[in-house]
């Protein structure tokens, strides 16, 4: 029996004989956990946790359907029966749970991002059309070259029907080849394949045909597209409506995002940041509801429950992709389902670890989950062999999620917090312009120690004597960093603020504005926003090629336009030297030659954080199992400190 609140995502729906339990969709999304082209242990590890925790429809990450396939170097090839085996293995292992998978069937077209050894690989498209983003002119297919393709996603769904999947995706999404055909902007060929729509159709009609000929009648088959690229050149919505209604006879469900690989606008859309709103490509699915009778899949930041039920009560969605929402909490659906919504460690939106790490070539994790991408390692916590009396110094993320793993393995856990307020340095980012959704990871993590019972002591700051007077078996030093105020001449009066000043409004700050960027992440870029948009002329001197070059490239690159709009005028390769009482002395740390920033009335150091080590060198000597962690070991990001502490609390 189910205690749920949720009048709509718990309904099964059926497809083609195929029952789904519930409207919870995880969309295909590389994980960068294949090593060898194969589905591997840690990718069926990985999907496993999330079909263990309900999800009813997993959508496996693109397969290349020919060798011209390889976008990346993790991509997964299902272009020989050698790929049988591994689908096979994850198929038994999601269906244990009673959740349905389905493959993906890909070709990115001119959508290469590299290549094995380095080199530039030779990507063929419809046309020779360059891509904006990769900088890549791509070679016309013959036709020939079309047959082959086409075949290769028949054989390619062949193989998954016979490893036991329930059904493929045909990715038409984000300017892929299927795509780049349906494009007449990047379709330019005077053969049949290119000129009106229904040929410009033609090369999906023959892929779908080739799939339908190579599997049985029980296979679902479905097409991802974008319900316009949010590009100068993409497909446009109504350009993708009229191909989904062309095409409906011969699909079993369509799903829909937004956005395209070409362009870096188009791209944000493809993992859209915090700045997005939630469930915003439900406008184009209620369309396309309006127009067909198969179901429509949504997907584009639908990180909770509320909002899934609300899109599919309102006839906007049948099924709802929460793929983000499943990487940072794989119990979501069941938690939803049991009446736990607030038990939900929700998604922020926040990119750094999910398509972050893809964009480093990195598996995939969650800087709020480090278990997801590493659920080999982490994914089993062993309960305590002796309950002991554990003592953590410092309420950030770091110290908090050392004391929830902790308390969950069955110790008792104090955490102290000199301060009244739990978050440490995540309270300060969610104040940066467009970061508020950052103070969901406070708020997780303080309803995590609510239900692990940890012990809160607040306004106490830890050192020697304490620890002594409290004697725990285990200390987890979790102190946190303060600014880091680098050294430079100052020949002056000028005003010299660093952003925790601004952010708490500490200074008052004047009306023209150079912000030292060394971090070259949020923090510079949240800074020069933020005074920009009170009306300060901002310079920005970043020491390093462009603004935000240390976070992920979505919302890099979305920040980089805010700026330009902004007017922010930015200088490259900028080092401080020194200042005086109206100028800001800068270096080029490529050249050495000097650059000058005059009329200035604040200098604002984004200059990143010292370690605060005093407790840490207190108990050097000290007899306990000490563990030192986040950014009082090394300051870095709320990623590495949730990560350390979940190790901390794992050891003791
Ligand atoms: Fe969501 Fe951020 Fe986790 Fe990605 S890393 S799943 S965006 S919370």
């Amino acid at each position: 029996m189910t205690m749920t609140a949720f009048k709509n995502i718990f309904q099964p729906l059926t497809i083609r004989g195929c029952t789904i339990k519930n409207r919870i969709l995880s969309t295909g999304h590389d994980t960068t956990l294949p090593t060898e082209a194969a589905v591997n242990e840690p990718l069926i590890a990985y999907q496993e946790a999330r079909a263990r925790g309900g999800v009813g429809l997993i959508v496996v990450q693109v397969a290349g359907v020919h060798e011209t396939a390889r976008y990346t170097n993790h991509i997964l090839m299902a272009t020989d029966d050698s790929a049988i085996d591994g689908y096979r293995r994850l198929a038994e292992r999601v269906h244990h749970y009673g959740t349905k998978i389905f493959g993906q069937l890909f070709h990115p077209g001119r959508e290469i991002l590299e290549s094995h050894g380095g080199l530039l690989a030779v990507a063929y498209a419809p046309s020779a059309v360059p891509n904006e983003r990769f900088h890549v002119m791509p070679r016309p297919m013959s036709r020939a070259m079309i047959a082959e393709i086409v075949a290769g996603y028949g054989d390619a769904a062949r193989r998954m029907r016979k490893a036991g999947l329930d059904g493929a995706e045909i990715v038409a999404s984000h300017g892929y080849l299927p795509s780049q055909f349906l494009n007449p902007r990047v379709n330019q060929r005077t053969d049949n394949y290119g000129g009106d729509l229904d040929d410009r159709l033609r090369f999906l009609r023959e892929v779908i045909a080739d799939i339908r000929a190579k599997t049985d009648d029980r296979f679902v088959v479905g097409l991802r597209i974008s319900g316009g690229e949010m590009d100068h050149e993409g497909l446009t919505g109504d350009e993708a409506l009229e191909a989904i209604v062309r095409l409906e006879s011969s699909l079993d469900y369509v799903s829909a995002v937004g956005g395209t690989s070409a362009t870096s606008g188009g791209a944000v859309h493809i993992v859209p940041p915090m700045t997005i709103a939630n469930g915003y490509m439900a406008s184009f699915t209620a369309q396309v509801k309006k127009r067909v009778k198969i179901p429509v899949f949504l997907a584009g930041r639908i990180n909770q429950p509320q909002i899934a039920d609300k899109l599919i009560g309102n006839g906007e969605a049948d099924v709802c992709g929460m793929t983000r929402a499943l990487i940072c909490d794989p119990e979501m659906p069941r938690k939803a389902q049991e009446g736990r919504s607030e038990d939900i460690r929700a998604c922020i939106g926040c990119n750094q670890a999910c398509i972050g790490h893809f964009h480093k070539g990195q598996p995939i994790s969650c800087i709020q989950h480090p278990v997801t991408g590493r659920e080999l390692e982490l994914g089993k916590l062993a309960p305590a062999g002796k309950r002991k009396k554990v003592m953590i110094a410092g309420g950030g993320p770091a110290g908090m999620k050392a004391a929830v793993i902790a308390a969950q393995r069955g110790h008792d856990v104090t955490l102290f917090e000199g301060s009244a307020r739990l978050g440490g340095q995540a309270l300060l980012a969610q104040l940066l312009p467009h970061r508020a959704e950052f103070g969901g990871l406070v708020t997780n993590l303080r309803r995590e120690l609510e239900l692990a019972q940890v012990t809160i002591k607040r306004n106490t700051r830890v050192d020697r004597k304490l620890v002594e007077q409290f004697k725990p078996d285990a200390v987890v030093v979790a102190t946190g960093a303060l600014p880091f105020r680098p050294d430079f001449t100052n020949d002056g009066d000028l005003q010299i603020v660093d952003a925790w000043d601004v952010l708490t409004e500490k200074a008052k700050i004047g009306t023209s504005v150079v912000v030292v960027d060394w971090r070259c992440d949020w923090i510079g870029i949240g800074i020069a926003v933020r005074l920009a948009k009170a009306g300060c002329r901002v310079r920005m001197a970043v020491n390093g090629t462009l603004p935000g070059e240390m976070i992920p490239l979505y919302v890099r690159d979305q920040s980089n336009a805010e700026l330009q709009d902004l007017g922010v005028e930015v200088t490259s390769y900028a080092r401080l030297f020194g200042c005086d009482s109206s100028s800001v002395y800068l270096q080029n740390t490529v050249s050495g030659k000097p650059i000058v920033m005059e009329g200035v009335d604040t200098l604002v150091l984004c200059t990143g954080h010292s370690p605060m080590t005093e407790l840490t060198e207190a108990l050097a000597d000290y007899e306990g199992e000490v563990q030192v962690v986040g950014d009082c070991m090394a300051p870095r990001t709320a990623e590495e400190a949730i990560y350390e502490g979940f190790k901390a609390g794992a050891a003791i």
